[in-house]
């Protein structure tokens, strides 16, 4: 008997042996801090920006504690990491970028940054999502801790898609202002241990690494930084037959 293919259950794509083709029209990015878009899913939202994807970033914090130094003023650094973070979006091909203005270090997944993520996803109406993996707390191979920001953030994403996004009953002040319900069908999760699928990012991996580069603030284009990331995506591209790519968890929530 030979086996199923993953493909004969249509909640399941094709493997994470295979470059991951699928492709939303409309795609908003959930991340808490600026620069995590950059350092995480660029590659994937250049490739399919470049294909004709609409995409929008939504950054939960502005990065007020990222700094070394105790005397650094958090909003003069908010500041930075906002026009930091809007050069890389462009570098990117983002449509713009909105910032939630949650305190960096203390993200909380609770009522009010879910209003705040349904009040974009019912403005902007992606057909999926790409966040952070909240059940990552270690990094895979026992490297490091993953910030609880990062895990907030995946939490609130998936909470505000599913079923808060899509409930005509759930945050009736929004539908008065006209954000009618709206039904985000996949939820991509990055920083994962546990991927299911690999984008193929091969031709837009320049591009990532020049916004990781507007990063001045965290350093991010340094030699060190640039090469870990290469390091990284050829590590993920190397399973499919590619120069680069990266990672996802996915979680289809209506199949096509
Ligand atoms: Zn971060």
């Amino acid at each position: 008997m030979t086996a199923q293919p993953h493909s004969a259950d249509p909640r399941v794509d094709p493997g994470i042996e295979q470059p991951h083709t699928w492709r939303p029209d409309r795609l908003m990015v959930i991340v808490a801090h600026p620069d995590d878009a950059d350092f995480g899913p660029a590659g994937t939202v250049a490739t399919w920006v470049a294909a004709g994807s609409v995409a929008w970033l939504v950054c939960c914090t502005s990065g007020d504690q990222g700094g070394e130094d105790h005397a650094l003023d958090p909003l003069a650094l908010a500041v930075i990491r906002e026009s930091e973070q809007r050069a890389a979006a462009d570098v990117i091909g983002y449509a713009g970028v909105s910032f939630l203005h949650q305190p960096d270090g203390a993200l909380a997944n609770d009522l009010s940054l879910r209003e705040l993520l349904v009040r974009e996803i019912r403005g902007f109406r992606p057909d999926a999502v790409i966040s952070t993996d909240p059940e990552t707390i270690f990094r895979k191979g026992g490297r490091g801790i993953n910030h609880t920001d990062h895990r907030a953030a995946g939490s609130a994403a998936a909470d505000a898609i599913f079923p808060a996004a899509r409930n005509p009953m759930s945050f009736p002040g929004l539908i008065r202002e006209g954000l009618l319900p709206h039904r985000v069908r996949r939820l991509y999760l990055a920083g994962t241990n546990q991927p299911t699928v690999r984008v193929d990012t091969t031709a837009q991996l320049d591009r990532k690494l020049e916004a990781l580069g507007c990063h001045v603030s965290q350093r991010a284009g340094s030699a060190e930084s640039l090469r870990h990331v290469r390091e990284r995506a050829a590590n993920e591209g190397e399973p499919i037959g590619v120069v680069a790519a990266e990672a996802f968890r996915l979680v289809v929530i209506d199949p096509d």
